[in-house]
C-alpha cells in the first residue's frame, strides 16, 4: 500500500520544479549514519534513472563499513569541500533535505547556509516534529527509516520498474541500520514487503550484513572491552546502564571513525535494562546517544536537558560539560523523569 504523505499533486508539482532545475542537492545530517548515507544515494540513484543531475553533500565524514555503497566517492562533505558546496547552495534551486528536519542538524555553519538559501526546500524523513522551513514536508514520524520513505518515494511516482541493484543496496542499508536488523518496534509489515522486494531486485542481504556489521578490529573490540570493564555502570533502580569515553580514552585505544557505534545497544541489551546512554567526548563538545525499550521517550528527556531529540527510543544531544560532570547530571534528572512517567 502506497503512502498517504506521499500527495500526487504534490509530487508532480515537485517533478515539474525537478525537471527544469539547474542544480539539485541532496543533503543528509551531520556524523551520517546508515539511513543518512543510505537514502540520500538511494535518491541520488533514482534521479540519474530519470535523466535528473543530483549532487549528494554531508556536512562530515561516515564511517568506513558503509563506503562499499555505490557512489559513496561522488558524496561532498561540507568540512573538506567548503568553497564548492559553498557555491553550490548559492545557484540551487532543489534542496532535499534527507533524514533530518531541522536545519541546525547539518551543523552550524552549514545550517545557516541551507537557511539563507531560496531554493526550493523538500524534506523526506521520520524524526518527531518537522520544523516548517521547505515547501514540500513529506514526514511520516512513524516510519522506521528515511530509506523506507525513498522507496514509498518511488513507489508513489509509479516507478518501482526503475528500482535496481544499485538503489536497493542503497535503501536495504538505511532499513536494516535504522531498524537494528529489523528488530526495533518501528518496523511493519511493510518494511519486509519493501526488504523482499530489494531481495528479488538483486539485493544480496547477506553480503550487506557482513559489510556492515562484520567490521570489528582487533583495536575495536578492545576499545569495548575496555568500555564495559571499566566505564559501564548499572544503576538497577532506575533499569539504566551508563557507559562514557573520553577523548584521551579513545586515543588510547587507537579509536577510529565508527569504532563507538553500536556500544550503547550493548549497554541496552543487558538483562533488566530498558534505558542506556553513552557518554562520548568529542573535540569541543561532549555528545550524548540515549537508547530505550518500551514506552521510555528519550528523545524528551534529551531536548529537556541536553537540548538534542530523535526518536522515541533513539535519541541524541550534547552537552558542554565534561564528560564525568554530563554523566552526573544524567544521573541526577534522570530519577524524576522516570518518575513522572509513572503519571
Ligand atoms: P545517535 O545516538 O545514533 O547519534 O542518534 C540517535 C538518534 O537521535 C538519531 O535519529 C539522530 O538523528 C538523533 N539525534 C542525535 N543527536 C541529535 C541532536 O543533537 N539533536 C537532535 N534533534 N537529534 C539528534
Ligand atoms: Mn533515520
Amino acid at each position: 500500500m502506497q503512502n498517504p504523505i506521499f500527495d500526487k499533486t504534490q509530487l508532480n508539482s515537485l517533478f515539474d520544479e525537478l525537471q527544469k532545475a539547474k542544480t539539485i542537492l541532496i543533503f543528509g545530517h551531520k556524523s551520517p549514519d546508515g539511513d543518512s548515507i543510505g537514502s540520500t544515494l538511494a535518491l541520488h540513484h533514482y534521479l540519474t534513472k530519470k535523466g535528473i543531475k543530483s549532487q549528494v553533500i554531508h556536512p562530515d565524514g561516515f564511517p568506513n563499513f558503509l563506503k562499499w555503497m555505490p557512489a559513496t566517492d561522488s558524496i561532498l562533505l561540507f568540512d573538506k569541500h567548503k568553497d564548492q558546496v559553498t557555491e553550490l547552495i548559492a545557484k540551487a534551486d532543489v534542496i532535499f533535505n534527507l533524514d533530518y528536519n531541522e536545519q541546525s542538524r547539518v551543523g552550524r555553519d552549514l545550517g545557516e547556509l541551507l537557511v539563507n538559501s531560496n531554493a526550493t526546500k523538500v524534506i523526506i524523513d521520520h524524526h518527531q516534529q518537522p520544523d516548517d522551513f521547505a515547501t514540500y514536508t513529506f514526514s511520516d514520524t512513524n516510519s522506521c527509516s528515511t530509506a523506507q520513505l525513498v522507496y514509498e518515494f518511488i513507489e508513489s511516482n509509479n516507478d518501482l520498474e526503475l528500482l535496481d541493484e544499485t538503489i536497493g543496496n542503497c535503501i536495504y542499508t538505511g532499513l536494516l541500520t535504522d531498524t537494528g536488523s529489523f528488530r526495533f518496534p518501528s518496523v511493519t509489515p511493510k518494511t519486509h514487503l519493501i526488504a523482499a522486494d530489494l531481495i528479488s531486485k538483486g539485493v544480496i542481504h547477506s553480503t550487506i550484513h557482513e559489510q556492515l556489521f562484520d567490521i570489528n578490529t582487533p583495536e575495536r573490540l578492545k576499545l569495548l572491552g575496555y568500555t564495559l570493564n571499566n566505564k559501564l555502570e548499572v544503576l538497577p533502580e532506575l533499569n539504566t546502564a551508563i557507559i562514557s569515553l573520553t577523548v584521551k580514552e579513545m586515543l588510547d585505544h587507537k579509536t577510529q571513525k565508527g569504532y563507538t557505534e553500536g556500544f550503547v545497544n550493548t549497554a541496552l541489551s543487558i538483562f533488566g535494562v530498558n534505558l542506556a546512554v553513552f557518554v562520548k567526548e568529542d573535540t569541543h563538545i561532549v555528545k550524548i546517544s540515549f537508547r530505550s525499550k518500551g514506552d521510555i521517550p528519550v528523545n524528551e528527556f534529551s531536548k529537556l536537558h541536553f537540548g538534542g531529540g530523535g526518536h522515541i527510543n533513539a535519541a541524541g544531544g550534547a552537552s558542554k560539560m565534561s564528560v564525568e560532570e554530563t554523566v552526573n547530571k544524567i544521573k541526577a534528572e534522570l530519577p524524576a523523569f522516570l518518575e513522572q512517567l509513572k503519571n
